[in-house]
């Protein structure tokens, strides 16, 4: 079935464990460096698995996409300084994917961040920015005027409400956004970014969606989520079966995933924010190329190859 596969001639897909968070000769060289630093979903019933964020970097470029439960922990294992985020693109405004925004905000500043945080988000976005700044504005008082007298340049916020298209172009890095299908959640984005050559796509939540078909042609890695868990196991967790129904329809299956992936032909596909390996199963019914699953700090190399790392195993709860 190679008319799913584009050439795989100078694709190399290795998993390795690598101990600590030593750079490989690779990452200093691959235009794109992909760290997922939440693979999780919403509650906290993993903690092998975070909420959803991820860091890309592309030269002296550092995105962060979406900002869920134990992001700026998971930051600092990556070897990457709270200061240094000063960029994040929200994909809606779930509170699972944007849980730990106070933590970036804050804790950015107070570790030396002298330049306003910027965000970007779906409408509702600057509003919630200006809201949280209201809610800590005992701390940012104290920090910047009283005490410590932080940067008060390094508190400002510069939020931005998009739309469809580029929202972001510096350094030769592009961001665009493009709108995905998360159910009666409107509006909910997909971001693609592409560097030297080379890009990534992320889904988001989102049921099916033809738009991220058309959006995403082309990359090299595509991050697609996948319906966290079925009814059955929502109806555990305490949700009722309308509840629960109503959650997986907001998704997409696998089997659906399967069809997104043949269709968009990405060198490599990753599920997260869900995941599993009956999940991968379903999808190589209509994929038959690269298709890994997440973990946090799962590191993807994209250049000339793509390479996967993935820290050691970790005692699971
Ligand atoms: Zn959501």
């Amino acid at each position: 079935m190679k008319i799913y596969l584009r050439p795989f001639a100078a694709l190399l897909i290795s998993t390795l464990s690598i101990a600590g968070q030593t750079p490989s000769v690779a990452a200093a060289a691959a235009p794109l460096k992909i760290v997922i630093l939440g693979a999780g979903g919403g509650p906290p019933v993993n903690n092998q698995k975070y909420g959803p964020a991820i860091l890309i970097e592309a030269g002296q470029e550092k995105l962060m996409f979406d900002c869920g439960r134990a992001a700026s922990m998971r930051l600092a294992e990556a070897g990457v300084g709270q200061n240094e985020i000063d960029k994040i693109f929200l994909t809606h405004l779930h509170s699972d994917h944007i849980i730990s925004l106070p933590d970036m905000l804050l804790t950015g500043w107070t570790s030396g961040r002298k330049t306003p945080l910027q965000v970007w988000g779906p409408a509702g976005t600057k509003e919630m920015m200006s809201n949280m700044l209201k809610t800590f504005d005992f701390d940012i008082h104290t920090r910047r005027d009283v005490d410590e007298k932080f940067s008060a340049e390094g508190i400002r916020v510069a939020a931005t409400d998009i739309g469809e298209g580029v929202v972001y172009e510096h350094n030769g890095v592009k961001v665009s956004a493009f709108l995905v299908d998360h159910g009666p959640v409107k509006p909910v984005f997909g971001y693609r970014v592409d560097a030297g050559g080379h890009s990534v796509a992320m889904s988001g939540d989102t049921r099916f969606s033809e738009n991220l078909i058309s959006h995403a042609g082309g990359v090299d890695v595509l991050i697609h989520e996948v319906a966290p868990a079925t009814v059955a196991e929502f109806m555990g967790r305490g949700q009722t079966r309308e509840q629960a129904e109503s959650i997986v329809a907001h998704h997409t299956s696998a089997a659906e995933t399967g069809v997104v992936f043949s269709r968009v032909r990405p060198r490599l596909a990753i599920y997260a924010h869900g995941g599993r390996p009956a999940d991968v199963a379903e999808a190589h019914k209509s994929y038959p190329g690269q298709l890994e699953i997440a973990d946090d700090l799962m590191t993807i190399l994209v250049g000339d190859k793509v390479e996967v790392q993935r820290r050691p195993a970790q005692k699971s709860n």
